[in-house]
């Protein structure tokens, strides 16, 4: 198989890349290593399992709501934040939401990506992930589960540690959220704000280190969100001491949800490698990756900026974009 431009991974990133270059006229090819579009972006039922927040500031993701005609609305910060100290005490006093300012997208944020898969369409190439590449003087060889495909360039729309295991040769840096694992319960009401809670809760004790509101835009499904604190979410216990917990910070309701969702996306092939097993502590610096003429960096770790969010994922993007306009391709 032949095309102009392979765009590996079928992101947030490399959806948007080649959402502009297919508007451009242009030959692409789309392949993804999973059976489904968005990468990191997961929103069963609604539901956010990767990320689920972007901020006023990011410019790039508003145009793109906005474009796609998708709503977003703010997170819940009404009321008081609930804190646990590793002693077990536990302060429910404090009135402060630690993500209050940031957006939401309505339905989740799996709408973006679906809808621009949608645009990709027969571009795309599910289940197909590339194993290998090789770059000689007229081209690059993919090597895919489906077989080779010949390209004129190639975009690593991808985490720089899963392209290194492509044979590609990129510096070693952490994908972003790579070593976490996300909790979601779904409860027939968001009872903990009726109790003046916000939804917010800090735990030194664990097993969920952080836990948010996520209930649907109109309320209707209540939700909480934790993220677990390193390793917690490989304990086969996990499930029901982090119910055990909640019931702790929340009260005997949220006992008794009706749906809980568990992604441990540290132990994601398609994210994360042995090296993302510890979260990161800081958020690292991302920097654009300098392309060669045939290989094209893109996917939020390469960012010129906002690297490793959302954000950065777009802003990656318009970079390749530009790179393969400045290639005269
Ligand atoms: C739990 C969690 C919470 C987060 N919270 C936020 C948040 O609130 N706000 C925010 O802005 N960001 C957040 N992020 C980060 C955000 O998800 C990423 O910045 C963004 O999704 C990256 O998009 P991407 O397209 O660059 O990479 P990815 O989404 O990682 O896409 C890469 C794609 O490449 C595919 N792939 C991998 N290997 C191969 C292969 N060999 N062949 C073909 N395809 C391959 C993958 O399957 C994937 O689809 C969070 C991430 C996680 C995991």
């Amino acid at each position: 198989m032949q095309t102009d431009i392979c765009i590996i991974g079928a992101g947030l990133s490399g959806l948007a890349l080649a959402v502009r270059l297919i508007a451009d006229g242009r030959d692409v090819t789309v392949v993804e290593a999973r059976d489904r579009v968005g990468g990191r972006v997961l929103s069963p039922g609604g539901f956010d399992l990767g990320p689920s927040w972007i901020w006023p500031q990011n410019r790039r993701m508003l145009a793109l709501l906005d474009h796609l005609g998708l709503r977003h609305f703010a997170q819940y910060a009404a009321g008081r934040l609930v804190f646990e100290e590793a002693s077990g005490t536990i302060r429910r006093d404090l009135d402060f939401a630690t993500m209050g300012g940031a957006l939401r997208v309505a339905g989740g944020l799996a709408r973006v990506t679906d809808t621009l898969a949608a645009q990709v369409g027969g571009h795309l190439r599910l289940s197909c992930p590339a194993r290998d590449l090789r770059e000689d003087a007229t081209g690059v060889t993919v090597q895919t589960s489906d077989g080779p495909i010949r390209a004129g360039r190639v975009v690593l729309a991808l985490p720089p540690r899963l392209a290194a295991g492509l044979g590609v040769s990129v510096p070693d840096v952490p994908t972003w959220m790579a070593g976490h694992a996300k909790l979601i319960v779904t409860y027939p009401t968001a009872f903990w704000r009726d109790a003046g809670l916000n939804g917010d809760a800090i735990s030194h004790l664990g097993p969920l280190a952080e836990i948010h509101d996520a209930s649907s835009a109109d309320a209707r499904t209540g939700a909480l969100f934790g993220f677990a604190h390193p390793g917690a979410a490989r304990q086969a216990d996990f499930r029901a001491t982090a119910l055990g917990q909640l019931v702790r910070l929340f009260g005997a309701q949220a006992a008794a949800p009706e749906t809980v969702i568990i992604k441990d996306w540290s132990d994601d092939p398609a994210t994360a490698t042995p090296a993302d097993q510890i979260p990161t502590a800081r958020h690292p610096v991302y920097r654009s990756l300098p392309s060669t003429d045939r290989l094209i960096f893109a996917g939020s770790e390469c960012a010129p900026e906002s690297g490793g969010f959302l954000e950065g994922a777009l802003a990656a993007a318009e970079a390749a974009y530009d790179s393969l306009a400045s290639g005269g391709m």
